[in-house]
């Protein structure tokens, strides 16, 4: 895992989910599985558990789970927006939604691929 940590703020669209992360931002990745794939969004390396912290809105976050059901992908349930979940090849590790911290431009990063689509136990996961 990268050393290369810095403290970083972030939240949901409209602002109702509000958090608080140490990780790197490089290897910034996408994700090829089904969900990720129809998102875009460009997450943080994986980090662990404990260097995210939920600032507010817990209670506007939507539990999505599909397939192997491992993976915990949050939304907000107000604005739609996907901030963060936890890999389904490690629980303990977390990633972010790049787009949700402050003073970072995900587009100006380089992206690369997670292949979450052949982590998948069924087709077209
Ligand atoms: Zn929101």
């Amino acid at each position: 895992m990268s050393t290369n940590t810095q403290l970083l703020h972030g939240a949901c669209h409209c602002g109702r989910v509000r958090f608080e992360v140490r990780t790197a931002l490089a290897p910034a990745s996408r994700c090829n599985c089904s969900l990720c794939r129809r998102k875009g969004a460009l997450m943080t390396p994986p980090f662990a558990a404990a260097e995210l912290a939920i600032l507010s809105g817990e209670d506007a976050l939507t539990l999505y789970q599909f397939n192997t059901r491992v993976a915990k992908h949050y939304f907000c349930k107000h604005c739609g927006i996907y901030p963060f979940h936890q890999t389904r090849k490690d629980p303990q590790l977390w990633r972010v939604n790049i787009g949700c911290l402050e003073g970072v431009d995900p587009y100006t990063l380089d992206a690369g691929l997670s292949d979450g689509a052949s982590l998948s136990v069924v087709e077209d996961a």
